[in-house]
């Protein structure tokens, strides 16, 4: 007799991909502009022969092309693994070349850890660190940073926009601020970049990493205003400058400046399709289960960060998991106990609310079926926790 063929009872469903700000997928483009430098092409960019000639020059022309996109011709582009190796280089190289001289480091409290623990790794040298805090809307205004400037002031860090709510901060006005200050502002723009127009600098420095543009996982970098004063990140060779020593990652840089192209070509028609998708899905859940955006003001067209009424965000993003939706938490998970966002607790939001969030972020493969589902997976997962209906 023929084996019984058991029906499975769950039905398979596709996996809705709902954390670009986490990371993204490498897009094909790009990989294929990747591949020859991982093949025939496989030089030592500083090899004097053919083989290495060409890898120098497909470096030199990622770097023109990443410069032209982010920061522009004022500054330089210094190559770097991802954006935790920019951000705790410029504080700590910054700080460190101007030692002696002035020992305040001014941090938004909503920075990336790779700053605010770079601060911290700061104070064994007699570096304190002042925290500026956002508003209830996760804004840091330009006159909170004010503020907080004095002439002791090495280091003024305060992101494009933020990972968690995708509130964009008013970093020009910043950058104003403190220059009239004689302050060096820094401006993280790891989430803003191939999303926000960086082709005029944000601020002296400037930080980005290709994953979280459709590009690999394993290279960033670091526009610097030219002239300004860093100790060098790695000894070793000429490569960066002479500022950070390695062999260059070809392929990684090469796929860099082709993601960074390709996104800030589509930006603006992709920013409004984006922006519709997390519009249509918000609504959705707004409308059924009680609960509101996380801040207001301008943000990222990805981002929908909800704080839900009734149940845990933690909870949630396991239920939304089993049903195929990937989405997080922005709490950190330190001991096996995780805590509730620190950016969110910033914000002025309590322990119990900043627990019940969960960031959504939209992105590229998205359509419009996808926002649809979400939603409805995320009212019907809500529910089953216990979360307050309207
Ligand atoms: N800065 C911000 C605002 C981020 O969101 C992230 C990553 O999530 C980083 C820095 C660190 O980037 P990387 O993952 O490339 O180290």
């Amino acid at each position: 007799m023929a084996a019984a063929y058991v029906r499975p009872f769950y039905k398979i469903m596709r996996n809705i991909y709902l954390d670009h700000a986490a990371t993204t997928q490498t897009d094909p483009r790009v990989l294929a502009a990747m591949l020859p430098y991982l093949k025939e092409q496989f030089g030592n960019a500083d090899s004097r022969y053919a083989l290495g000639r060409s890898a120098a020059a497909a470096v030199l022309s990622a770097r023109d092309v990443i410069r032209l996109l982010i920061g522009g011709s004022g500054g330089n582009v210094y190559f770097t693994s991802c954006g935790s190796e920019a951000n705790s280089w410029a504080l700590k190289g910054v700080c460190a070349a101007n030692f002696g001289k002035k020992h305040t480091i001014v941090l938004s409290a909503i920075e990336h850890p790779s700053l605010l623990r770079a601060a911290e790794d700061m104070a064994v040298f007699g570096y304190n660190t002042v925290l500026v805090y956002p508003d209830g809307q996760g804004i840091v205004t330009a006159d909170a940073v004010r503020d907080a400037l004095s002439d002791d002031v090495a280091f003024v860090g305060v992101m494009a926009a933020n990972n968690e709510t995708g509130i964009i901060q008013p970093a020009s006005q910043i950058y104003e601020v403190c220059r009239s200050a004689g302050a060096f502002y820094f401006c993280d723009c790891v989430q803003a970049a191939g999303t926000l127009d960086l082709s005029s600098p944000l601020g002296d420095g400037m930080s980005f990493s290709a994953h979280k543009f459709y590009g690999p996982k394993g290279v960033g970098g670091l526009w610097l205003r030219r002239n300004t004063r860093i100790e060098r990140l790695v000894s070793g060779g000429q490569q960066e400058g002479g500022m950070r020593g390695g062999t260059t990652f070809v392929a990684g840089v090469v796929g860099m400046a082709e993601a960074l192209k390709i996104a800030c070509n589509d930006m603006e028609a992709e920013n409004a399709r984006v922006g519709r998708l997390r519009d249509l899905f918000a609504r959705r859940v707004l409308s059924s289960v009680r609960s509101r955006l996380v801040g207001s003001g301008r943000r990222l067209p990805s981002n929908a960060d909800i704080a839900f009424s009734g149940c845990r965000g933690e909870q949630l993003v396991i239920s939304l998991d089993m049903l195929n939706v990937s989405a997080s938490t922005g709490s950190a998970c330190s001991s096996g106990a995780s805590k509730p966002s620190s950016v969110l607790l910033a914000m002025g939001m309590s322990e119990e609310e900043a627990a019940s969030c969960v960031r959504f972020t939209f992105g590229r493969e998205n359509m419009q079926r996808d926002a649809e589902t979400a939603a409805d997976r995320v009212i019907s997962a809500a529910r089953d926790l216990g979360a307050h209906m309207l």
